[in-house]
C-alpha cells in the first residue's frame, strides 16, 4: 500500500446557515465553515485536491473571507510546496468555492467527473450562483467517467447528490483509507449521525444517501470539506510521536 500524507491548508472563511449544509438541520443557526484546499504526497508525487475560493474582492457568490496569509499561494508557500512542482490537481466538484485558483498550477492535470462539466455548463437556475463559468471554462481538464485510479493509491470514487458528478478521493495512507468527500460531507455532524445527513444543497436525496453509504464502506477516516476539524491536525495521519530516551 502507497503512504501518502495529507496537510489541509485553511484558504479562508464563508459563512452558512447549519441546514445548508445538513439536510434540515438547525435551521437559522449560521455557521462558521472554513474554505479548504488539500495538499497529498509521499514525497515525490504533490497533489493538490480542490483549489479553493474566488478571490476575496467583493464578486464571490456568498460571503467569502481571505486573510492575506489564506490564499493558496501563501498557504502552500508555508509548507515548502511551489505550485509549479505540482502535476495533479483533482476536483471533488466543481462548486465556486472548490476550483477558482487553478491558474497558479502551471504544470498540473486537472482532473473532473465528466458529468460534472456537463453539469456546469448548464445548471437549473437555482444551482447557477455555486458555479462561475469565468473560472470554470479557462481551465482544461481530463475527465473522469466514474469511478477511477489517477494514479497508485489514489483513486476516485463517483459519490454524486451534491451535485450530479461528486467525486470523493480516496488517498491509502500508513493508517488506512483516507477520504476527501467535497461538499458530500461538509461538516462531521452530517458523518457521525444516523442515518448520515446529506448536505442542504443537494440535486438528488437518493444518490446522495447512497454515495453516503457507498463512501463508508471505502474509507477509514473523513476529512470533512469545510469543518474547522479537518484543520485541527497539521498532518494526516498524524504523525507518530517519538519517545526521547
Ligand atoms: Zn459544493
Amino acid at each position: 500500500m502507497k503512504e501518502y500524507t495529507i496537510q489541509s491548508l485553511n484558504c479562508g472563511l464563508t459563512i452558512r446557515d447549519t441546514s445548508q449544509t445538513a439536510y434540515m438541520l438547525n435551521p437559522g443557526v449560521p455557521h462558521n465553515l472554513p474554505v479548504i484546499s488539500y495538499y497529498i504526497t509521499d514525497g515525490y508525487e504533490k497533489i493538490i485536491v480542490d483549489t479553493g475560493g474566488t478571490p476575496a474582492d467583493g464578486k464571490s457568490h456568498m460571503y467569502y473571507a481571505q486573510a492575506e496569509d489564506e490564499t493558496l499561494e501563501k498557504q502552500l508557500e508555508k509548507i515548502g510546496v511551489d505550485p509549479k512542482d505540482v502535476h495533479t490537481v483533482i476536483f471533488t466538484h466543481l462548486h465556486w468555492d472548490h476550483c477558482a485558483n487553478n491558474h497558479i498550477f502551471p504544470n498540473a492535470k486537472f482532473y473532473a467527473q465528466k458529468e460534472e462539466l456537463r453539469y456546469a455548463a448548464a445548471p437549473i437556475e437555482l444551482h447557477r450562483k455555486y458555479y462561475d463559468p469565468h473560472i470554470l471554462f479557462q481551465t482544461t481538464y481530463e475527465f473522469l467517467d466514474k469511478d477511477s485510479e489517477i494514479m497508485e493509491g489514489i483513486n476516485v470514487l463517483f459519490t454524486p447528490g451534491h451535485s450530479p458528478g461528486s467525486q470523493s478521493i480516496l488517498v491509502d495512507t500508513r493508517d488506512g483509507i483516507y477520504a476527501i468527500p467535497g461538499d458530500l460531507v461538509t461538516i462531521m455532524e452530517q458523518w457521525e449521525a444516523t442515518p448520515k445527513i446529506p448536505n442542504g444543497l443537494h440535486v438528488d436525496l437518493i444518490s446522495f444517501s447512497e454515495s453516503l453509504n457507498r463512501l463508508s464502506r471505502a474509507c477509514d477516516h473523513i476529512l470533512p470539506s469545510h469543518d474547522p476539524r479537518t484543520l485541527a491536525e497539521k498532518i494526516y495521519p498524524q504523525e507518530k510521536e517519538t519517545l526521547v530516551i
